[in-house]
């Protein structure tokens, strides 16, 4: 598939900031939602894919250029599975130094020990009269006992990935941009558009 311009339908900076970085050795001209003042879609889907593929048609079917949603979160084992399609919303007022506290205090009142959790993401890139296309990725790690350093962004400061005995915010961008659940994903998009 050969694609010149693409929309990604988001407004969290953070994440346009890694995905126009994943995206870079395409040399693809990437905007945002935001560039084009293309309002929020609601993500009234139950799963990644179902959110993913919402946001991307949607937009796509709005501005008529090709779009790439990304739906993602964390899967805490000893919350069976939460707050996972509801990271966002988990954290009160999206204060995510809230939102790792809320999330740290649920796990030592639960009755686990298993600090075991997984980053999902699925992408979506939706093509004006052509199929939706789905990609999958995920990062396997634990989450920490206290959050730990001030880089990447929402839940970084508690994930370690596993090999790692660094959270996400200490490892950084560019160790976080080899191995991360977006950047597994960007790798099957990548194959796709090459
Ligand atoms: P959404 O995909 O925009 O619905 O947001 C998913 C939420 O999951 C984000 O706001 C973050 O809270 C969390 N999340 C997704 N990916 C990451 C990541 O790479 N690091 C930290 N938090 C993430």
């Amino acid at each position: 598939m050969k694609i010149t311009k693409l929309v990604v339908a988001s407004h969290n900076a953070g994440k346009i900031a890694e995905i126009k970085a994943l995206m870079s050795p395409l040399h693809i001209e990437v905007c945002s939602a935001s560039d084009l003042r293309l309002d929020d879609v609601e993500e009234t889907g139950t799963t990644f894919e179902e959110n993913a593929r919402l946001k991307a048609d949607t937009l796509s079917l709005k501005c008529g250029l090709p779009c790439l949603a990304d739906d993602s979160g964390l899967c805490v084992d000893a919350l069976n599975g939460r707050p996972g399609v509801y990271s966002a919303r988990y954290a009160p007022e999206r204060d995510f130094k809230k939102g790792m506290q809320k999330l740290l205090e649920e796990i030592k009142s639960s009755s686990s020990s298993n600090r075991k959790a997984h980053f999902s993401c699925c992408l979506a890139l939706a093509c004006p009269n052509q199929k939706t296309l789905v990609f999958e990725g995920r990062v396997d790690g634990v989450i920490a006992e206290h959050p730990q350093g001030k880089l990447g962004f929402g839940y970084d400061p508690i994930f370690i990935p596993d090999g790692f005995d660094k959270t996400f915010a200490e490892l950084g961008d560019d160790v976080k941009n080899k191995i991360s659940h977006r950047r597994r994903a960007f790798e099957k998009l990548l194959l796709e558009l090459r």
